[in-house]
């Protein structure tokens, strides 16, 4: 009869190096915000957007943020979303054919989350 040998379970898990998924997620609260309206300007057919406003509320917006302000938020690991009709838009950074940065909300198969067809912002 053959002898055997008794096998060795392999348990030592696999090391890929130290500290690889530390810094993603070192330091920030991150913060989901909601769009509910927009500013734009007539640069193009449609317009650009020059500013935003967020709230829970669709129809009131409760902090006003400048695309550039919007930008240093997602840089900072914030992010950005319309909603609309049930369904969520990410929103993203995107150059307008004039040249500025500013705004576009991720191709869906509803409009009514489209950024761009949010209501104007009028602040009083
Ligand atoms: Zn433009």
């Amino acid at each position: 009869m053959p002898v055997t040998p008794p096998h060795r379970l392999a348990t030592y898990p696999y090391h890929h190096g130290r500290g690889d998924h530390q810094a993603a997620t070192r330091g920030h609260t991150m913060t989901d915000y909601r769009i509910v309206c927009t500013e734009q300007t007539g640069c193009t057919t449609g317009g650009h957007i020059t500013a935003v406003g967020t709230g829970t509320e669709t129809n009131s917006a409760s902090q006003r943020y400048t695309v550039q302000q919007v930008y240093n938020l997602m840089d900072s690991g914030n992010t950005f979303h319309t909603y609309g009709a049930g369904r969520r838009a990410n929103v993203h950074k995107w150059n307008c054919g004039c040249g500025v940065g500013t705004l576009r909300s991720s191709a869906d198969s509803t409009t009514a989350n489209n950024l761009d067809n949010l209501r104007i912002c009028h602040w009083k």
